[in-house]
């Protein structure tokens, strides 16, 4: 288990988790304003 990666991009460092699906994402990974993924982001397209 690779604890305090990124999952997404398997680079940085997972300072962040997503609020959908829960996964630990870096910075760059990291959506501020709808506080997920870049993944789940793409998925609901919030504005
Ligand atoms: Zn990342
Ligand atoms: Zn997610």
């Amino acid at each position: 288990m690779r604890k305090g990666i990124c999952v997404v991009c398997g680079r940085e460092l997972a300072v962040f988790t997503c609020k959908l699906c829960g996964a630990f994402i870096g910075p760059a990974c990291y959506d501020p304003a709808s506080g997920t993924c870049i993944k789940c982001r793409k998925g609901r397209m919030m504005p």
